[in-house]
């Protein structure tokens, strides 16, 4: 055949298929999202085309077609999109003209190999990523407004080939010869399953040849992208059900869009209710990012982990379709997009804080998680103070640090706090005593965290945060009680005679201020960790 030309890949190319075909892959089924995203690239480039040339336009009825043939072991992807040329089929799938594919195939080189499946997987190679599932592959296409069509087709191991095709329409159909082990895409409810969770919110009709009929596989709407005013409330909990599996109601939606320096829709929910799963158990956010439209990846930890109880989508124009993992820790547009994120849902806490009784559902599920910030994250310790919530001593239900603050004892200089296993247990702890006696309201904390963050927040408005069993120092500067009736007994020689006795025990012995009707008490030293620390300390073997 005269007409048959066969072009070698170019370097890199054949660099990059030998990687995507040599791991092993565990999601290889993300070939089919990178497709259908070139289609509905290709169709939407010929919608912009026709805006000045409108014999170009797509046909009303445009979308995107999956068609598996299980007989002859293909899998067709068929568009209506802009085409190809000849000479387009060429550089646009013998080279690598992207930026994006170039910089993916050097972080896939540089990784080592056990990691590589996990990388496609993840972020996909383009169009190469074909050659996971197929060992042959042919695309035919004609581009919009010429007459010929073109027949690109490789094997993938280091030539193509280009010859006369035919079609009848402008568009571009894939068609991968399956390799034998890669049977499941040839089954429709398989393919529906790729769809739906890659390319659900795409808002070109996309289907699956079904027994003769072409059956929509995807949703076709999303509705982050929505303006606010066509959204209702039940579309929105819906769409939260869908994303966390879970029946409740949301707390609060969060629905904006981004413009100007920086390009995204986000659509964000905090829970009513705490998720059946320890939050303890995974530490990180797993908010979706997109990339126009389509799913990228729920692990760009796009707000940090003392926010991991939000959920939802952020939708982007501003990042290329397979961002590198390496790209998504590195790159400055992720970076803006957290900070934008994570201070937007600090500035709703703030605004619902001010209705004590709603906050205090949120505080209820999720405030031991919002405490691990103060501990963590220095750059927000102050703003997160203000959102903290705490039984006290002093007043029946929640309080905050403000609250507290207006009520201090005149002469009083801290905020004082008693870690502990239950707030039940604290209100009638010995170590309450003294400052109970003086009329010194003191906070009682009861979550595992507790004994960790206040050592990173040294004061609030001015006050230093001071645990009670950190040494009684400040009571006996503070209102003195009423003498007691009597002579005080002088008890230097009880000190000296119970210092003896305990020597292996505690550090020292010493007459206090703060108990009133109890005995003894246990007391940490002025510096060190706080007693609750040191029992936690205890349990985890230290
Ligand atoms: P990317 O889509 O990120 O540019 P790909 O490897 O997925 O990278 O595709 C390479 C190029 O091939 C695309 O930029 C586009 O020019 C062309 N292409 C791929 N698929 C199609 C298609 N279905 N219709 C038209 N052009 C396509
Ligand atoms: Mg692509």
């Amino acid at each position: 055949n005269t007409t048959l030309e066969t072009h070698g890949f170019a370097a890199e190319v054949g660099r990059l298929l030998d990687l995507v075909v040599h791991s092993l892959y565990s999601e290889r089924e993300i070939f089919l999202r990178e497709l259908v995203a070139n289609a509905a690239d290709a169709t939407d480039r010929r919608r912009f085309e026709s805006l000045t040339e409108p014999g170009l336009a797509p046909p009303e009825a445009a979308k995107v077609r999956i068609i598996p043939d299980k007989p002859a072991r293909t899998l067709r992807i068929a568009d209506d999109g802009i085409g190809m040329t000849h000479d387009e089929l060429i550089a646009n799938l013998g080279t690598i003209a992207r930026s994006g594919t170039r910089a993916f195939g050097e972080t896939l080189a540089a990784a080592k190999p056990e990691d590589r499946p996990s990388l496609i997987g993840q972020f996909g190679v383009g169009f190469y990523s074909a050659f996971m599932v197929a060992d042959r592959v042919e695309v035919t296409s004609r581009k919009a407004g010429a007459e010929a069509a073109w027949t690109w087709a490789s094997d993938g191991q280091g030539a193509f080939t280009i010859a006369p095709g035919t079609r009848e329409e402008a568009g571009t159909d894939i068609v991968l010869h399956l390799k034998p082990d890669a049977d499941e895409f040839l089954d429709p409810i398989r393919l529906e399953a790729v769809v739906r969770k890659w390319a659900d919110h795409v808002t070109l009709p996309i289907t699956i040849a079904r027994d003769g009929k072409d059956v929509p596989a995807n949703e076709g709407t999303a509705l982050w992208r929505k303006p606010k005013s066509e959204v209702g409330e039940q579309a929105y909990a819906e769409f939260y059900r869908h994303l966390g599996h879970i029946f409740d109601q949301p707390w609060t939606t969060l629905h904006w869009r981004a413009e100007g320096a920086l390009e995204f829709y986000s659509l964000l929910f905090i829970p009513g209710s705490k998720p059946f799963e320890p939050m303890e158990q995974e530490r990180v956010s797993r908010v979706r990012l997109h990339v126009r439209r389509m799913f990228i990846t729920d692990q760009a930890e796009l707000l940090p982990p003392w926010l991991r109880f939000v959920q939802g989508v952020v939708d982007t124009e501003d990042l290329p379709l397979n961002v590198s993992r390496e790209m998504l820790q590195s790159t400055p547009v992720l970076a803006r997009i957290r900070k934008a994120v994570t201070n937007r849902v600090l500035t709703e806490l703030k605004t619902k804080a001010k209705d004590a009784e709603t906050y205090a559902t949120f505080w209820e599920n999720f405030g031991a998680v919002l405490k691990e910030g103060v501990w963590e994250d220095s750059e927000h310790r102050k703003e997160l103070a203000a959102l903290l919530r705490f039984r006290s001593s002093a007043v029946e239900g929640w309080t905050s640090l403000g609250d507290y603050v207006a009520r201090m004892k005149e002469g009083q200089e801290a905020i004082y706090f008693l870690a502990g296993d239950t707030t039940e247990a604290l209100g009638r702890s010995a170590q309450l005593e003294g400052f109970r006696a003086r009329g010194i309201e003191v906070l009682l904390l009861a979550d595992p965290i507790d004994a960790f963050w206040p050592d990173r927040m040294d004061a609030f408005d001015g006050k230093p945060i001071r645990s009670v069993t950190q040494g009684a120092a400040d009571l006996s500067r503070l209102a003195p009680l009423d003498a007691p009736e009597g002579e005080a007994a002088d008890a230097t020689a009880l000190v000296a005679a119970l210092k003896a006795a305990l020597e292996d025990e505690v550090s020292d012995v010493r007459v206090t201020d703060r108990l009133v009707d109890s005995a003894v008490v246990m007391a940490a030293g002025g510096s060190g960790p706080d007693l609750q620390m040191q029992r936690l300390l205890r349990r985890a073997g230290r």
